[in-house]
């Protein structure tokens, strides 16, 4: 909540934006010249959408967001997710758990706070609910950033299952998965399969940024 009391500033640099902000996206004009935003060809690749190339000001702000600890970047990052959502409606939205030792060591979950934000700035009616405990992480997975695409993909393979205590809430619902940043896409697809598996009636994914793997 903090962060609507500071006045905005540029996600990237911290340059202090103009109110209202002159652009769409929380940039500076400087670094609004590098985000990318993805072509239609390469938005939806497997069933998951994306809205911006993994480069430049897009890239440095999520940075700061994981490994800064820029927590209130958050708000403005999750905000410009919005842009993304179509005319499905969603009846949940969830992330794919980190394992509790690296949320533990990084003391937040990037991608939950993406969906809370996206969650508050829901451009239309009926606004789905965050609800973050639909998955656990059965097992400790190496970071994707250090594999290649097969081995990603094998990484993460059954590394989700519901939480028992979360089986009604799944089944029947259409959920919508937020990552912050999609490579292969494997995150999101094997969190995906877990809940189908649970019996949700639709799942797709949606992450601020796609990175060519
Ligand atoms: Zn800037």
């Amino acid at each position: 909540m903090l962060d609507l009391l500071l006045p905005p500033t540029c996600v990237a640099c911290s340059y202090l934006l103009r109110d209202p902000a002159p652009l769409a996206l929380p940039l500076c004009s400087n670094c609004a010249l590098s985000a990318v935003p993805l072509p239609r060809a390469e938005r939806r690749i497997d069933g998951i959408d994306a809205l911006y190339a993994y480069e430049g000001a897009l890239a440095q702000a999520l940075t700061r967001l994981k490994f800064g600890g820029h927590r209130a970047l958050a708000g403005p990052l999750g905000r410009l997710l919005a842009a993304g959502i179509g005319p499905t409606p969603w009846d949940l939205v969830t992330t794919a758990p980190l394992h509790p030792w690296r949320a533990f060591c990084r003391g937040y979950d990037q991608a939950a706070l993406l969906a809370h934000y996206l969650v508050q700035a829901w451009p239309r009616a009926p606004r789905p609910r965050l609800h973050l405990r639909l998955l656990r992480r059965d097992r400790r997975t190496l970071p994707q950033t250090e594999l290649d695409r097969r081995a990603r993909l094998r990484n993460v393979e059954g590394a989700f299952s519901p939480l028992a205590a979360a089986l009604k809430m799944i089944q029947g619902r259409r959920i919508l998965l937020i990552d912050d940043v999609t490579t292969t896409g494997a995150t999101i697809s094997a969190a995906r399969d877990a809940l189908l598996g649970a019996g949700a009636a639709e799942v797709g994914g949606l992450a601020l940024l796609r990175a060519l793997p």
